[in-house]
């Protein structure tokens, strides 16, 4: 039997497999004989050995025998049957809440019986909840489980009593033939060896390592699975670069006119990553660049630098920011920069609507709008650029591999537009081979001079009066302040609601000042106009929901306050901090929370208070939140792992680069098994 037949062998191939079955296991993703050798354990019982019941601790699975020794009936909070099991060692109760007459008729009878379950604390001291049980004949018990039993994921109306079985047929049919070693100069383990010990590990495997995911086998899988992430992203970026890219390489006169204009000079981080977009896009293939800075660090006039080298050679180009906000920023700004120049620079959101919207597209159809800059909106249907040759993706956290696809197809027929990512997020290295595998990546790793870092503190909310007064003092000596509402609800109504309070609220207690209020409801026109107002210095207090969290730039705005800070992630609540600090001013961040503060908690906002370096956050969010959350559902949706943990088998990943390195030169064949066995079609990454 070959490889090819187990991947392709239904699994209705199987005895007792059949169609209603076999639509259960599709919700699983598994279709084939080979999909059930790859649907991993999500961890392990012991059931090979028995357990006295004096010896029996808190929350673990495990086999009991014992003596019945009575049944009853009680009427608590819920009624439930109880049954006292006794063996040599002591008893213990098997507690049901639901259960049929026969059933109750059947154990008050009593006897011998075996029970599998999970031991927990109960009102009667230990219990076992809803145990699986069978009666025993004393003097000849069955034989117990040889193997470690796998709890393996699985859906409603599909017992893990099943899915063993259909796994365990999968594995008679399976030999060292027909699963082909696809990793060259494999390690100890073979493939087979490994599913064969996961699937059913000895009585004798180490229990520790199993649930901690560290054995050899799982290992040995850990790694195919993160080769097989790795070759498909490297896959989709070879088939970017196999389409044509316009060479877009004239600029420089335009781009030093634009250097000489602004009030600063570029720092040497700025300057190195300008010249490694400024090679790539004058290339005749697809850039895939990915620029990590900081907040704060500059990445928009790299990213007006590189938007001029297409202008310049006869392109358009598109910047996609994640908020409308932070899209009308970068209108003003890029306005101010390039219609000097005689660009043209438009703006396309969600809420540019009716004939506005129509000219808008005019526009960019036509080509006298040069640089485009938008939210989603950008690539909706109906957009049709005249000609797109390069995208710039702001703050990429916020989109997901699939968003930054669909930018690239705007070009016309074959030819692809180069493409920029700019993110403030610094990716931990352990996560940046997942998220951004198929891209290069350059890093502005130094702020411009001059910029005092931010003093953070964290105070609960018995002390906003002080806060209050500190705001009083600070704005009449000129400064500026934020204060930024947080809301747990993902409802923008409830949070605007709150900060329209906190505003009436902050009005009442300080009446001498010019307070403005943004939040996700207003229109764009009223957002931009209190940005305006606020930059201009005449509101002196802004209160502002998240929506300013990213890339707001007002640099007399020394003074933060947030509500509710632990409500927020790390990343973010650094994102939000990185609005003060911008100028030459001494500069605070108030984090003020509501008690008590859980562990977690108050270890995260210190680590605010502790550093101002991003890096050190992301890093430090990831341990205390694992990569989910860091890099956010969407991105994490795509990178779904079966055995593998980014994390935890983070030491794995050098040496699964060499291994891609290598397979993609010697054997493009088995890259493609690799992908197949391992993510199948359906969690590919785009295709172009
Ligand atoms: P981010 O990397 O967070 O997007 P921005 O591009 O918004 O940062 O830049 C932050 C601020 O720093 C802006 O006001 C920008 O004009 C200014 N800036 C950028 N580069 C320099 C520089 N080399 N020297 C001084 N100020 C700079
Ligand atoms: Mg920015």
């Amino acid at each position: 039997m070959t490889e090819n037949s187990l991947a392709t062998m239904p699994v209705t191939t199987l005895r007792g497999v059949g169609t209603q079955l076999a639509s259960k296991l599709a919700r699983l993703g598994i279709a084939t004989v080979q999909d059930l050798l790859f649907h991993l354990p999500l961890r392990y019982m012991d059931r090979t050995r028995i357990t006295p019941i004096g010896a029996l601790q808190p929350n673990s699975d495990v086999v009991i025998e014992g003596q019945l020794r009575g049944c009853d009936v009680v009427q608590g909070r819920r009624r439930s049957l109880m049954c006292r099991l006794q063996d040599h060692t002591g008893t213990v109760t098997l507690r049901f809440f639901h259960f049929s007459n026969a059933q109750r008729e059947n154990l008050t009878r009593g006897g011998h019986l075996r029970c599998f379950g999970d031991v927990r604390r109960g009102r009667s001291g230990l219990e076992l909840y809803h145990p699986e049980y069978q009666f025993l004949d004393q003097h000849q018990p069955p034989p117990l489980q040889p193997y470690l039993t796998a709890v393996y994921p699985a859906v409603e109306g599909i017992s893990q009593a099943r899915l063993r079985t259909v796994i365990e047929q999968a594995l008679l049919l399976v030999s060292e033939d027909s699963l082909q070693e696809l990793l060259p100069d494999s390690s100890e383990l073979s493939l087979l060896e490994s599913l064969q010990f996961i699937h059913k590990p000895p009585a004798t495997a180490p229990m520790d390592q199993l649930l901690t995911g560290s054995h050899p086998a799982q290992q040995r899988l850990a790694l195919e699975e993160l080769l097989a992430h790795q070759l498909s992203l490297v896959q989709l970026r070879q088939q970017i670069q196999r389409h044509p890219a316009p060479s877009l390489g004239a600029g420089q006169a335009l781009q030093q006119q634009f250097l000489t204009s602004l009030p600063f000079a570029l720092t040497a981080a700025q300057l190195r990553v300008a010249a490694d977009i400024m090679a790539d896009l004058a290339k005749p293939h697809p850039m895939l660049r990915l620029v990590q800075g900081d907040v704060g660090s500059g990445k928009t006039v790299v990213a007006a630098l590189a938007a001029l080298q297409a202008v310049a050679s006869g392109y358009q180009a598109a910047i996609m920011a994640p908020t409308e906000i932070l899209a009308e920023q970068h209108r003003t700004n890029f306005q101010s920069w390039l219609e000097p120049l005689g660009i043209e620079v438009s703006l396309l959101t969600g809420k540019v609507k009716g004939k506005a919207r129509e000219r808008q597209l005019q526009m960019i159809g036509d080509g006298s709008a040069r640089v485009v800059i938008g939210t989603h909106a950008l690539f909706q249907e109906g957009v049709v650029f005249f000609r797109l040759g390069l995208t710039i993706v702001d703050e990429q956290h916020r989109f997901g591999v699939h968003q930054r696809l669909a930018l690239r197809e705007k070009g016309k027929g074959d030819v692809l537009p180069h493409q920029l990512i700019m993110t403030a997020t610094p990716i931990p290295r352990t996560l940046a081979m997942s998220a951004y595998a198929d891209l290069d990546c350059s890093t502005i790793d130094e702020l411009p001079p001059g910029r005092t870092p931010v003093n953070t503190v964290v105070l609960a909310k018995n002390r906003r009066p002080e806060i209050i007064d500190h705001i009083r003092s600070a704005c009449a000596n000129g400064r500026q302040a934020y204060w930024v509402c947080t809301l747990i609800e993902e409802s923008d109504v409830l949070e605007a609601q709150a900060a329209e309070a906190t505003a009436d609220e902050l009005h009442l207690l300080l009446p001498e000042l010019q307070i403005g209020l943004v939040h996700g409801r207003q229109k764009p026109a009223e957002k931009a106009a209190t940005m305006e107002r606020f930059k201009q210095g005449n509101i002196q207090l802004l209160v502002a929901t998240t929506v300013i969290e990213v890339g707001v730039d007002v640099p007399n705005a020394s003074l933060m306050i947030i509500e509710d800070p632990e409500r927020l992630g790390l990343a973010q609540l650094h994102q939000l901090r990185g609005r003060v600090g911008r100028g030459k001013l001494e500069s605070h961040c108030v984090l003020l929370y509501s008690p008590p503060l859980s562990k977690q908690g108050s270890e995260r906002l210190s680590i605010m208070r502790q550093t101002n370096d991003g890096f050190r956050i992301a890093e430090k969010d990831l341990e205390l939140r694992g990569p989910g959350e860091v890099l956010g559902t969407r991105q994490t949706g795509e990178m779904s792992l079966r055995i593998a943990d980014l994390q935890r088998d983070s030491h794995l990943l050098p040496e699964v680069k060499r291994l891609a390195r290598q397979l993609l030169e010697t054997s493009p064949h088995t890259t493609n098994l690799i992908i197949q066995r391992w993510l199948g079609d359906g969690e590919r990454y785009g295709q172009v």
